[in-house]
């Protein structure tokens, strides 16, 4: 794996280094520009090991300071593949100390991954790395029930939320790893703990199971669902299905297992 420095010709024309002046682009045609995403140069800092296959890199860098990321918003960190084509990969900022401009990313290292995984697990402190972000759409919102539901990649997000519920609202959450050595504990969510063994990554059988038992034992008003693609599409169909409506259901495909577009693993 090539951890590539983007040159400015490269960079693209909607990106900015966070060292760029924020200059008005021209607008030629008078149509609507979109806000350029800034490049953070960050160094990585520290590393951790949380579980045999999950290491904590906290990144840090001088644009980063007095950012303050909502709950499991994530950033883009940009990679090259092993043909050196540019690539990105998005990861939760699972703790966020703006005063200081650091960032904490938990990263699960996949057996058959690609440049993400290749990433966090060769990423030591003193490595470069640029990102994108604070960016994503999730946000919590106040319910009486909320349920989480997702995989490993998933785990920094659902804890992140859980930690962020006010006193008094309940949040339970089912997770499916590969085995019980990959679980990250989550102190503020009641979990339902579900072992993959031997199926397949992207399976959906032991999920979709798991999730209509806690959609029968009780009512949710809030339902996130971060997790592959197919799996996640499943399990949205099958809560609308137990009346929790669109407004109510926040879901999300963290990876494909089937798909590999040329430039991003992450679903669009
Ligand atoms: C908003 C968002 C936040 C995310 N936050 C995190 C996070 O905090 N921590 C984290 O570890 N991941 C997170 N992910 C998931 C992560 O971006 C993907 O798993 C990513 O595809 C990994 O990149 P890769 O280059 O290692 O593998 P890719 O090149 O994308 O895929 C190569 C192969 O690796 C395997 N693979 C990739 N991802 C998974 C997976 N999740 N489970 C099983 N097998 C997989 C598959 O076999 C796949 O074919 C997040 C995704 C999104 C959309």
């Amino acid at each position: 794996m090539v951890l590539v420095s983007f040159p400015s010709h490269h960079a693209s024309k909607r990106m900015r280094t966070a060292g760029d002046m924020p200059g008005r682009p021209p607008d030629v045609r008078g149509s609507p520009m979109k806000k350029p995403k800034t490049i953070h140069r960050c160094t990585v800092l520290a590393r951790r090991d949380l579980t045999p296959r999950m290491v904590r890199l906290t990144l840090a860098g001088p644009s980063l300071v007095g950012l303050v990321p909502r709950p499991a918003q994530d950033i883009e960190v940009l990679l090259a593949d092993a043909g050196g084509n540019r690539v990105k990969r998005r990861y939760t900022i699972r703790n966020a100390r703006p005063q200081v401009g650091e960032w904490d990313v938990d990263a699960f290292l996949h057996a058959d991954g690609g440049p993400g995984s290749a990433w966090a697990a060769s990423a030591r402190p003193g490595s470069d790395v640029e990102l994108v972000g604070p960016r994503g759409k999730l946000e919590l919102r106040a319910a009486d029930g909320h349920l989480f539901v997702g995989d490993e990649a998933a785990l920094p997000a659902i804890a992140a939320l859980a930690e962020a519920l006010p006193a008094g609202q309940e949040a339970t959450a089912v997770v499916e790893t590969g085995s019980p050595a990959d679980r990250v504990p989550i102190g503020a969510a009641s979990v339902r703990w579900l072992e993959r063994g031997d199926r397949l990554p992207g399976d959906p059988e032991s999920l979709l199971a798991a999730v209509a038992r806690e959609l029968r034992a009780r009512d949710f008003e809030q339902v996130y669902i971060l997790a592959e693609a197919h799996i996640t599409g499943a399990i949205r169909n099958l809560v609308h299905g137990a009346g929790i409506g669109p407004d109510h259901v926040f879901a999300k495909g963290y990876w494909t297992a089937d798909l590999r577009p040329a430039t991003s693993g992450n679903p669009a």
